[in-house]
């Protein structure tokens, strides 16, 4: 262990507090030296949950809530709530597009309400990272669109899930812009290790710590942070990432050579910058 003062923050991982590991994860996650953590909402599907009006958020985002609290028992945790951008997908197969989308978009009123309230530090939102038919692709957009709109107002961070093409930090950027959304409270989740991209356009991506992807961003620069997209499903133990792999891949990093204070900007100054945080032990 080298300095002990040193935070160690995983930017994204879910906690499903009915059918996962819940608590359990984060003390895991502890163990291996992880001493904040960002909880991010999960599909309400994946909460066993059903959306038949946006109100239905509320009970997502209080599972989400509530794995927080339980989480700063254990180590200091933030919640980050919205809807993910295939649940818009999915309820426009169902529902039809109209009501979907004014389904998504209050749901991520009530994210922002959440925000205002102290209960979370950001909203989720995104498109999809897969292919969809024009229409669905603009209304994505345009949710998003409308979950910058809402960060601008409550001045907060948005993570966003999205696909990852060549084009996709630039087109991320532009929509910002356009909102008036400070480009350093961009959060591009799951993200490749594109750190000097990033670096000029303002956003932060939040890494996806898996093989090779620390040792990359190294080479880049530290303007990154990380995550393991931990989901916490019975059925997928150990997906996306386990719960140790931030902390034990950060130590692994300094063991071979990078300097501590790297690991300052990526854990503390990163996630205070981008949140509006303090992140302190
Ligand atoms: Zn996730």
């Amino acid at each position: 262990m080298n300095n002990a003062s040193l935070p160690i923050m995983d930017d994204h991982m879910h906690l499903n507090l009915r059918t996962g590991r819940g608590i359990e994860a984060v003390k895991e996650f502890r163990n291996a030296g992880g001493t904040h953590v960002i909880i991010v909402s999960l599909p309400a599907g994946e909460c066993g949950l059903t959306i038949t009006s946006a109100r239905d958020y509320e009970a997502v985002y209080d599972l989400t809530v509530e794995a927080v609290r339980q989480a700063n028992e254990i180590v200091k945790a933030y919640a980050v709530v919205g809807v993910h951008p295939a649940e818009f997908v999915g309820l426009a197969e169902t529902r039809g597009i109209d009501e979907a989308y004014a389904i998504v978009e209050k749901g991520l009123d009530i994210a922002a309400r959440y925000v205002a309230e102290g209960k979370a530090i950001g909203v989720k939102s995104g498109r999809p990272h897969y292919p969809v038919s024009p229409e669905i692709w603009e209304q994505s957009n345009m949710l998003m669109r409308h979950a910058m709109d809402l960060c601008k107002e409550q001045d907060c961070a948005i993570q966003l899930h999205t696909e990852s093409e060549d084009n996709t930090m630039e087109s991320l950027s532009d929509i910002a812009a356009m909102a008036g959304l400070p480009p350093w409270r961009v959060i591009k989740h799951f993200s490749p290790p594109l750190v000097k991209k990033c670096e000029s356009l303002n956003i932060f991506p939040s890494v996806i710590a898996s093989k090779g992807a620390l040792e990359e961003a190294v080479t880049q620069g530290s303007r990154f942070m990380l995550e393991t997209d931990y989901i916490d499903d019975a059925s997928r133990p150990g997906a996306v990432l386990g719960p140790k792999t931030v902390p034990r891949k950060t130590r692994e990093a300094i063991r071979n050579g990078t300097p501590e204070e790297f690991f300052y900007k990526v854990h503390k100054d990163n996630p205070e910058k981008c949140y509006g945080i303090k992140v302190e032990l």
